[in-house]
């Protein structure tokens, strides 16, 4: 599932396929729950628009219109945005990809599972959103409307400060664990890059939110930053590696210290690290380390 380093590095090698650019026209698949706007109403309204920005907001993508609009764009699990020309055989099946070598790869061709077919008015490179599941949402929002998910979100996780950290966890009983996954604290970490801030920190997962200190807040704010800058800088180093539908989190898998590793030797002392249930999720930490 795309995470907010995926969402970021997809923002950054798509951003300059859409900024400056005027829609020509949109192509799009039949009406299905992946169209919170319905596509006769989401062409109409891209049409002859010019893209001025695309910025992201916790694993939300959002382009500003010309017009004031914007159109808000969210991968889902499986979701794919790309530009044409990609040569991506992550795109094919895993048998369709054996039978393939290197050279003779085409470039993406768009097929049933691609929802949305920017085409733009200078005749360059399209853009594709693909995604096989169908749980990627697109919403078209008008001036002065306001989507109620991204209102609800809470600051972007590579930007949320020390203190609106220890602001919005200062009543909360809630286990800290579960507090960095809920968006409306703080928007974009996912199970992986919890667990992997909080060994960073030295903090305990199971610690009530309410519980930590200014400065442990200022050291998991730092932390936090750091791991999903780390994801973001080897995403963009393997960067086929988000389209890919079963994709993990590219390189950043092989530097983890926790998540996943239940029973192997902490980096830095030796313990074998634990794992429990929270919520739904695992939770993975060193019992020595983290307290
Ligand atoms: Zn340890």
């Amino acid at each position: 599932m795309p995470e907010l380093p995926e969402v970021e590095v997809t923002r950054r090698c798509v951003a300059p396929l859409f900024e400056g650019r005027q829609i020509a026209q949109l192509r799009t698949t039949r009406d299905s729950y992946f169209f919170r706007t319905k596509p006769r109403a989401l062409q109409r309204r891209l049409k002859q628009r010019t893209v001025q920005k695309l910025t992201r907001r916790g694993k939300y993508l959002i382009a500003s219109l010309d017009d004031g609009s914007t159109l808000v764009l969210h991968l889902g699990m499986t979701g794919q945005l790309f530009g044409e020309g990609v040569s991506s055989p992550r795109l094919l099946s895993a048998t369709a990809r054996a039978s393939l070598d290197p050279e003779k790869q085409e470039s993406f061709k768009p097929d049933a599972h691609t929802h949305l077919q920017f085409e733009f008015a200078d005749g360059g490179p399209r853009v594709f959103f693909r995604d096989v599941r169908k749980f990627g949402k697109v919403h078209w929002l008008a001036p002065d409307q306001e989507d109620p998910r991204l209102a609800k979100l809470g600051p972007d996780a590579l930007k949320i400060t020390g203190r609106q950290l220890a602001r919005s966890l200062s009543s909360r009983k809630t286990p800290i664990k579960s507090l960095l996954l809920d968006q409306s604290v703080l928007a974009g970490v996912g199970n992986i890059y919890a667990d992997e801030a909080l060994f960073h920190a030295g903090i305990d997962p199971r610690r009530a939110g309410a519980d930590l200190k200014a400065e442990e807040c200022q050291a998991l704010v730092k932390a936090v930053r750091r791991v999903l800058r780390r994801s973001i800088q080897t995403g963009g180093s393997s960067i086929s590696d988000y389209i890919n539908p079963d994709g993990a989190d590219g390189q950043f898998q092989d530097e983890r210290c926790v998540y996943g590793l239940t029973g192997q030797p902490c980096s830095q002392c030796q313990s074998p690290i634990q794992r429990l249930r929270q919520g739904q999720r695992s939770t993975h930490y060193c019992p020595a380390c983290q307290i």
